[in-house]
């Protein structure tokens, strides 16, 4: 059964269709700048990849297209081989505690909850509008970021604000990040052949967020309200104090767009190096002796460090550590530096076995108290797994 795994940006759609239930890639792309100029399209197929111009005004244009090369390539002969289409949406907060087939009232509710993400579930809503017209044969399932979080207890997503903040404007721990989460426990647990099993997960990207499971279930996780709240990001300030927010706009006449902007766009990584959000070039600065790049690495390295330290005692002790997403599969520095720190619960990097990238592996050592891997993620597979076993 042919599934496509889909995620639309505001000017992007990425896709992979697999063969269903074998979990195999057929073809995967990626349509950029949709709705602006010089828009493209890449895709992979077999092991080839090619890039494409093409007239993107609109996500409908892209799924098109999209169809065109499906036909081409020979992945389909006609367009009702496509079974089910999974789309990715951001937040589905406490609407949502799994993925569901779509119909007009879960289009509906996925557009109210656009308030609590502004950038990312209007551009879901599009991506599902437009599959839906040029593809109308296919049933189409939302897997939701957030809907793993929703095992939090009341205690673990309620922030101690007055209540009616929480009751009247939703304003609690929702997460992110859930599918790649969900993936890389459930990976853990066959990797150690243990159904019911403590594990940490550490998604280090762009973004980046840290989930603490049990059998199965997340019980906290370091992101919150939105995907600000945590570890440092690329250009994301994690956690900080609250009241920082109204002595800035007081002393400097920031309005709340400006402290969105510079919480979110000019912190992280980029606020305190002044170089870049991006993790490589962090690193290449360390080399070249500037400190404020070092003092980014260190602070990322102690926050991920403090999560993993709070989530072993709220776990009681747990059976292994994942390292996952781009940081977390490829940095082999940051790896190192958060596994030292982990020294005192006597966990041991293996120096050796670290020193891969992007590939699933083990990295400490026999007699380390904790197993820690590298887990390369896979939301796409998790979509499509997912939209299989809704669409039955
Ligand atoms: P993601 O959001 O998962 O795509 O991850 C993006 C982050 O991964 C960026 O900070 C990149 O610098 C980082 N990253 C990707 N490849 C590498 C690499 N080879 N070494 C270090 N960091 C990397």
């Amino acid at each position: 059964m042919k599934i496509l795994s889909v995620n639309a940006g505001s000017s992007s759609l990425k896709f992979q269709m697999y063969e269903m239930p074998e979990e195999k890639v057929l073809i995967s792309g990626v349509f950029e700048r949709i709705g602006i100029n010089d828009s493209l399209y890449t895709i992979k197929i077999n092991g080839e990849k090619i890039t494409k111009k093409a007239e993107l005004p609109n996500h409908k244009e892209a799924v098109r297209i999209l169809v065109e090369e499906l036909l081409d390539n020979n992945v389909i002969k006609s367009l009702d081989e496509i079974k089910g289409i999974g789309h990715r949406v951001v937040q589905g907060a406490d609407k949502f505690d799994k993925s569901v087939l779509i119909d007009d009232e879960v289009v509906e509710i996925i557009s109210e909850l656009s308030s609590l993400a502004p950038l990312h579930n209007p551009a879901a809503v599009t991506g599902i509008k437009a599959f839906k017209e040029i593809i109308p044969t296919a049933q189409a399932v939302a897997v939701f970021d957030t809907s793993f979080h929703q095992t939090m207890d009341k205690e673990t997503y309620l922030y101690a604000l007055p209540y009616n903040w929480y009751t009247d404007y939703q304003v609690r721990k929702y997460g992110a990040h859930g599918t790649s989460h969900n993936y890389v426990a459930n990976r853990l647990s066959e990797i150690l052949n243990k159904k019911d099993c403590r594990v940490i997960v550490c998604h280090l990207g762009n973004g980046g967020s840290i989930t603490a499971v049990k059998d199965g279930k997340c019980v906290d996780t370091s992101m919150g309200f939105t995907p600000n709240a945590g570890v440092i990001m690329g250009t994301r300030c994690g956690d900080i104090d609250a009241s920082i927010i109204p002595y800035m706009m007081k002393k400097t006449n920031m309005t709340y767009q400006d402290i969105d902007n510079a919480i979110n766009k000019q912190s992280g990584f980029l606020g305190i190096s002044g170089v870049s959000s991006d993790s490589r070039d962090i690193e290449d600065g360390i080399k070249q002796g500037n400190e404020r790049c070092l003092l980014a690495q260190h602070m990322f390295i102690r926050r991920v460090v403090d999560y993993i330290a709070k989530y072993y005692v709220l776990l009681n002790g747990v059976d292994a550590i994942a390292f996952t997403a781009g940081i977390g599969e490829n940095s082999i520095d940051i790896r190192k530096g958060i596994i030292e720190k982990l020294a005192v619960l006597g966990i041991k990097i293996d120096e050796e076995k670290n020193n891969v990238r992007g590939k699933e592996q083990l990295i400490t050592t026999s007699d380390s108290s904790v197993p820690v891997y590298i887990i390369p993620t896979d939301e796409e597979v998790m979509i499509a797994r997912d939209t299989y076993n809704l669409i039955g």
